[in-house]
């Protein structure tokens, strides 16, 4: 009996590995710019950049110097001592935000956590412990620890694993109603939102509804919390979304973009609200170590450099534009182009997953989202050519989806 409950499933799974994801067969072996190479030397154009994360595509020269300097000096102290390349990340992330505090993290799921907790600690010092709520909205991905599971509210990640942590309350996205109602109550604590939903499907929150959320928050007493872990460190074509739509958080989370490829994220805030992080409160063995934090630095200093985000624009105006023609030119599978900056998405008239493998036949790789959407992801120092290359290969892929899929009806 007990042997039987022990024995596995499936004694023909010889991966040692978690099957918590249903992984390409492919192995890349080495990168280069937007290019990733397989064991054949066979190259593709990488416009998945490890989901929004290398930003300056693989072995950027300045990146890869960076870390070997810092490799050959100090990989980790722990927060127990100074870091000087952490006061002088935060310090540079500060000088271009609203923020004057930071906390890095390891993650993006860590950067929302520590987010989640300043909120309700804020309120808490402020004398008002039962400000503990956190609205989210429908279609949301903030991470897949407990609590941001509970925030992203998906039901499929939530299964299985107990009750769901108490606090969150996912809306419907676009339900003014439900938020007017559920922000006004006293248990509110904070507004938690991506202005663009990545995983989701590359879905934007319109302008306008941002800088209504930013009253409504200001007019209760809440917090507005934004989740730019994807949107961020330049992929709009901004540093952040909502400098351009020209509101301020009080609390930001950030990751993926932020290390280039080396594991960081960061809880940003304005002074007050980090005030009720007081020792004692929150921790992290690894988060803001000496090598992510010349990772970081790194990446700001390309970011950051004259003409980088202006670039940024002008690749995705052009991406903008192939797309548009792409889509008039298949309608029977592509039907929208969403996005903006360099996180744009397809969505597609046909199943999203037949669209990623066609189009890595062609050499081109892309990642799916929600709502049966393909996102486009290219590292932010793709060129006008690279990005040539891969709409030719978008358009061998629709092609050859056509042609199959009219072999299928005949
Ligand atoms: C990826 C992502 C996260 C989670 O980041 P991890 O590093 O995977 O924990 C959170 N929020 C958004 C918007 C993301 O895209």
């Amino acid at each position: 009996m007990a042997q039987s409950m022990l024995a596995h499933s499936d004694t023909s799974d010889t991966d040692p590995l978690f099957g918590t994801y249903a992984r390409t067969p492919q192995t890349f072996v080495r990168g280069e710019g937007v290019w990733l190479f397989d064991e054949d030397d066979r190259r593709y154009m990488d416009f998945v950049s490890g989901i929004a994360v290398n930003a300056l595509g693989h072995a950027h020269p300045h990146l890869v110097e960076a870390i070997k300097a810092q490799a050959e000096k100090l990989w980790h102290t722990s927060n127990l001592f100074q870091i000087d390349g952490g006061r002088r990340l935060a310090q540079r992330l500060c000088d271009v935000t609203f923020a004057e505090k930071v906390f890095f993290t390891n993650s993006g799921a860590e950067a929302l956590e520590c987010a989640i907790k300043t909120a309700r600690r804020f309120h808490y010092d402020q004398g008002h412990s039962e400000r503990v709520n956190i609205l989210t909205f429908a279609g949301a991905f903030h991470g897949r620890t407990l609590a941001t599971i509970a925030a992203g509210g998906n039901k499929a990640y939530l299964e299985g694993f107990g009750p769901p942590a108490s606090g969150f309350e996912n809306l419907a996205f676009g339900d003014h109603d439900a938020l007017d109602a559920a922000i006004a109550r006293d248990d509110c604590a904070a507004v938690l939102i991506e202005p663009i939903q990545g995983e989701g499907g590359v879905r934007a929150v319109p302008d306008q509804c941002l800088r209504g959320l930013r009253e409504a928050c200001e007019k209760h007493g809440v917090l507005l919390i934004l989740d730019e872990v994807q949107t961020g460190m330049g992929r709009s074509g901004h540093l952040f979304v909502h400098q351009r739509v020209g509101i301020e958080p009080d609390i930001m989370a950030i990751a993926k973009g932020i290390g280039g490829g080396f594991p960081l994220g960061a809880c940003l805030a304005r002074a007050d609200v980090a005030a009720a992080m007081v020792p004692g409160t929150h921790g992290t063995t690894y988060g803001g170590n000496p090598m992510a934090m010349a990772a970081g630095n790194a990446v700001l200093d390309i970011v950051l450099a004259d003409g980088f985000l202006t670039h940024v624009q002008d690749r995705a105006r052009d991406l903008t534009q192939s797309l548009g023609a792409l889509i008039d030119l298949h309608p029977d599978i592509f039907t929208e182009v969403r996005g903006e900056g360099l996180l744009m998405g397809l969505k597609c008239a046909i199943p999203v997953s037949e669209v990623v493998a066609a189009a890595r036949d062609k050499n081109l790789l892309l990642v799916a989202a929600g709502d049966n959407v393909v996102r486009l992801l290219p590292p932010l120092i793709v060129t006008r050519d690279d990005i040539t290359f891969a709409m030719d290969a978008l358009d061998d892929t629709a092609r050859s989806l056509e042609s199959r899929r009219s072999g299928d009806s005949a």
